[in-house]
């Protein structure tokens, strides 16, 4: 995988060296040598990964780093952070300044591809997810997503530590800022972590049994698939932390470890995830968006035409009996013309949890346009499909709809018909069967159910 990579430096023997390791792996490369320009590049062009020197003249790299992750434009390019300083607190203030990575000079050849390589893997996949949530901009979907569910509640953490000393020290320092669980080996864990929803998970190298078979176990495992995890390793495990970043590990913290870094290395992981769920989360309710009816929750008429078909088909291959039922409230108009349109609409939301609650689960409840409502009952015959119709009809007609504050009501009725399928019958024919015994119910009088012949 191919990505676009922007290093920048203030010295241009150091952008040059970059430049070089990177082209060596084919990465598109492009340079800047100072805080302001990196920034225009990142706003004006698509760029996958910055590496970004920690001091430079004017802005340095934690200023620009805040910049770039406080605008909602750049907020998701990945940024390694590279410094000549080894304190852990200058690690640390990068990381809190929104930095995804660091990595310390002189640079290490396979770390640096390596970090390169995992973050613009996570990038393609939230450049995905971005483009699917990017259609629910315009209905207001990503304020939602910028005030999130969630990003105040205490982040899980589950750690797999064999060693209780050491479980006690990582309890220690998360105690005031996530909440831990731990397990001790590898069965264990995954159960756990099936059936618990964690923010992260932390995976001690020194497990007796293989800490990346784990890894990659929970990889493969639906509910743990996207979950972060970090592996908290010694100074010897420098080869495994990188074939674990390759079966995509997120990160890791040496031991011993340093508090202020375990913390930070976890909020940056949670904060991606959380990022990303939003999105993912956006994508799924924009496709419900597209199926359901607003006012009433019902699918819509675009899900009912998109469903009715295969039902029937289904119906047909097994010589299982369909039937079909449309509601249409009486004198709707004149509901709307005396009490308003918002009467009327909560009429209409009223109507559709009555048929709700006379329906079973398997029957697709719709609303067609305006005061119009189809229901597809499957493994229903017309006399059954009769009985329901005049139990709803019965249920509307019975007991008044309560209006404003409840203390006035407001008597609705509505005409149903319904048809049911025949042999050699079409979807067209079926609901037209069922949309003409409608109109019979209201030419009869309507407050009544009237039944296409079988
Ligand atoms: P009939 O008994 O013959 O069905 O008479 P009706 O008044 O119910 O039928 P008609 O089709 O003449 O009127 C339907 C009305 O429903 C007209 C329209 O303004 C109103 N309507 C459609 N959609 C909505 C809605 O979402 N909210 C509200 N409040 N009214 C709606
Ligand atoms: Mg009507
Ligand atoms: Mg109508």
């Amino acid at each position: 995988m191919t990505a676009r990579i922007l290093v920048v430096d203030d010295v241009s023997a150091n952008l040059k060296l970059l430049e070089a390791r990177l082209l060596a792996e084919y990465y598109d490369v492009v340079t800047a040598s100072n805080g302001p320009d990196a920034i225009e590049i990142c706003e004006l062009s698509k760029v996958d990964v910055v590496l970004l020197d920690v001091m430079m003249p004017g802005m340095d790299g934690f200023q620009v780093c805040r910049m770039l992750k406080a605008s909602p434009a750049t907020t998701h390019i990945p940024i390694i952070m590279i410094t000549a300083l080894s304190r852990p607190a200058d690690r640390v203030r990068g990381l809190e300044a929104g930095a995804d990575d660091f990595l310390t000079k002189p640079v290490n050849d396979l770390q640096l591809l390596t970090r390169v390589k995992s973050l613009a893997r996570l990038k393609a996949l939230t450049d995905e997810l971005r483009l699917r949530a990017a259609t629910t901009r315009n209905i207001g979907v990503e304020q939602l997503l910028e005030k999130r569910a969630g990003e105040d509640d205490i982040p899980t953490v589950l750690l797999v530590e064999e060693d209780p000393v050491h479980a006690r020290q990582i309890r220690h320092i998360l105690r005031d800022h996530f909440d831990l669980d731990v397990t001790h080996d590898a069965a264990s864990t995954l159960v756990r972590a099936s059936s618990h929803s964690y923010d992260t998970i932390i995976v001690s190298m020194a497990l007796g049994q293989d800490p990346l078979r784990l890894c990659s176990r929970l990889r493969a495992m639906e509910s743990t698939h996207l979950v972060p995890i970090i592996l908290l390793a010694g100074d010897k495990d420098e080869e495994r932390i990188i074939r674990g970043l390759e079966l995509a590990v997120n990160d890791y913290v040496l031991k011993p470890v340093e508090r202020q870094e375990l913390i930070a290395r976890l909020r940056t992981q949670i904060r991606r995830k959380r990022y990303n769920d939003g999105l993912r989360s956006s994508v799924a309710r924009t496709v419900e968006m597209a199926v359901t009816d607003p006012l009433t929750g019902l699918h819509n008429r675009r899900y009912l035409d998109s469903h009715l078909e295969s039902l029937f088909d289904r119906a047909d291959a097994r010589k299982r009996p369909l039937s079909v039922m449309i509601a249409d409230i009486d004198r709707f108009k004149a509901i709307n013309d005396t009490w308003g349109h918002d009467v009327g609409d909560s009429v209409l939301r009223e109507f559709a949890s009555r048929l709700r609650r006379n329906l079973r689960g398997i029957d697709l409840v719709c609303r067609y346009g305006g005061e119009e409502f189809v229901i597809v009952m499957p493994e229903t015959d017309l006399a059954v499909a009769k009985k329901v119709a005049e139990r709803i009809r019965t249920e509307i007609a019975g007991a008044p709809f309560p209006i404003g504050d409840g203390r006035r009501s407001v008597t609705v009725t509505a005409s149903l018909g319904v048809s049911s399928k025949w042999e050699a019958d079409s979807v067209e024919a079926l609901m037209k069967r069922a949309d003409f015994a409608v109109y019979q119910a209201k030419l009869c009088g309507r407050n009544r159910v009237a039944a296409s012949a079988a």
